[in-house]
């Protein structure tokens, strides 16, 4: 299948390193389906507001969740969604040069505040599989009560764009070259740990498949 490519228009056109922006939507889908968590960027009276939370998708939305009295959930009003993958540093020969291997989505847009029990119950499953897969049906799913203290958010992701910067320092050709200094990138790679049990469960009872699995295993 083909998909569209990212738009570029006022909002999303690079202005800057234009040449690590990509509109492959595949790059997108790859960087959000590497991560979790995203920087949710809103104004709340008068003033900016980043904060840090979860996310899952589907193929055309990102879904945020948090409590109702979140007021970064308030919902209808323009916001800012950016997910960051750091993979190294770059250490040129000169301190101008340094900067960061990564892959970074933002998306713009107005988020929609999910009222529809279906699509909220649906968009809650997607958020929590994203993170942990398999936990959906492994564990108690939300009751009524805890699903009227939650607010889901809808963001489409039509408005975004992508940067990707790959590779060894830009000053390998120039003038530095020659001060005889070692350059180059230091990867930096997360993996998950292994499982920690509650102290609190009973003796005996094993770590679900699902969960055990993932130890090893790279994240980003
Ligand atoms: C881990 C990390 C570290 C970085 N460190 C630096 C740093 O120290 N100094 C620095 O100048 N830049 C840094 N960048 C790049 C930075 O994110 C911006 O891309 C860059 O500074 C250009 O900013 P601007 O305001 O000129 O954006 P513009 O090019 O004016 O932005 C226009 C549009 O381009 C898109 N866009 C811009 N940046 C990104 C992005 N990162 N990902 C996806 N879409 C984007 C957005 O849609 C935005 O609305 C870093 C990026 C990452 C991911």
């Amino acid at each position: 299948m083909t998909l569209e490519p990212l738009p570029e228009n006022d909002l999303t056109r690079h202005r800057r390193l234009r040449e690590q922006g990509s509109l492959d939507r595949a790059d997108l889908d790859a960087i959000l389906d590497a991560g979790f968590v995203c920087h949710l960027g809103v104004v709340v009276d008068g003033r900016p507001l980043v904060v840090p939370t979860v996310y899952g998708r589907d193929e055309r939305q990102l879904y945020l969740h948090g409590s109702v009295a979140s007021r970064s959930l308030a919902g209808s009003t323009p916001v800012c969604v950016t997910v960051t993958h750091v993979d190294g540093l770059v250490l040129a020969r000169s301190v101008f040069e340094h900067g960061v291997n990564y892959r970074s989505a933002m998306i713009h847009g107005e988020a929609r505040k999910v009222t529809d029990p279906e699509e909220k119950l649906a968009g809650l499953r997607l958020l929590t599989e994203h993170a942990a897969p398999g936990q959906w049906s492994y564990a108690r799913g939300p009751n009524r009560r805890e699903l009227a203290a939650t607010t889901l958010l809808a963001l489409s992701l039509e408005q975004a764009s992508v940067k990707i910067r790959t590779g060894a320092p830009d000053d390998g050709d120039g003038p530095d070259a020659e001060l005889g200094l070692w350059a180059g990138t230091l990867p930096l790679t997360w993996s998950w740990g292994t499982p920690e049990p509650d102290p609190l469960l009973p003796p005996g009872l094993p770590i679900p498949g699902h969960i055990a699995r993932r130890e090893g295993t790279r994240h980003g």
